[in-house]
């Protein structure tokens, strides 16, 4: 299926699972050379989005790694509202432990900007962010990102985790929207 519809938005495929499993795959055996289980990490995955891709990429892993899920939102339909809540509640000690933050989507890096400083106090030995996609020409901070699957366009996207309003997660590829306003 290369054509999708949601509500009255249309989307086309533009990473294939195939284009996405090579690519997991590959940063998987990027990740891997920079840790030990020896020194296991914890893996923070940023919900809803990233669950899928954490799923897929921590199962490349060599090393043992602690896998915690952490709800994070600041999204509605297809706009970024500047305001993230983070549920710290759910947070992991970090004391003294490497730390991989995993996102979907960096888009303007408003969830990082917001999120990445408040792990300063918390200990860390070190914090590392791997995200599925970047938009470049869409981000307003500058973010130390370590490990990157896609630069893509400016353009909403869905699938492979990502929704529009709760729809369209399940989808194995990653659609970008043809008709938007
Ligand atoms: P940022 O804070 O970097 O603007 O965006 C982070 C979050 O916004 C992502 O984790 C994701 O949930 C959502 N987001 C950003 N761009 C897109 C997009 O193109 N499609 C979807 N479905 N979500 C997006």
């Amino acid at each position: 299926m290369d054509v999708v519809k949601l509500g009255e938005y249309q989307f086309k495929e533009y990473l294939s699972a195939a284009d996405i499993a090579r690519r997991v795959a590959s940063l998987g055996a990027e990740i891997n050379k920079d840790y030990t289980s020896e020194e296991p990490p914890i893996v923070i995955a940023l919900l809803n989005g990233a669950f899928i891709f954490a799923a897929d990429l921590c199962r490349q892993f060599d090393f043992e790694c602690q896998l915690q899920l952490l709800r994070v939102s600041s999204y509605e339909g297809m706009e970024s509202t500047g305001k993230v809540k983070i549920d710290h509640a759910a947070e992991p000690d970090m004391t003294d432990r490497h730390v991989i933050i995993v996102e979907d989507i960096v888009d303007t890096g408003n969830t990082l900007a917001a999120y990445l400083p408040t792990l300063k106090s918390k200990g860390a030995k070190s914090v590392r962010v791997c995200s599925l996609l970047l938009k470049p020409d869409a981000i307003k901070h500058d973010l130390d990102l370590a490990y990157i699957g896609f630069e893509i366009p400016n353009e909403f996207v869905i699938g492979y985790g990502l929704d529009y309003n709760g729809r369209g997660r399940n989808l194995a590829s990653i659609y970008s929207i043809v008709n938007a306003d």
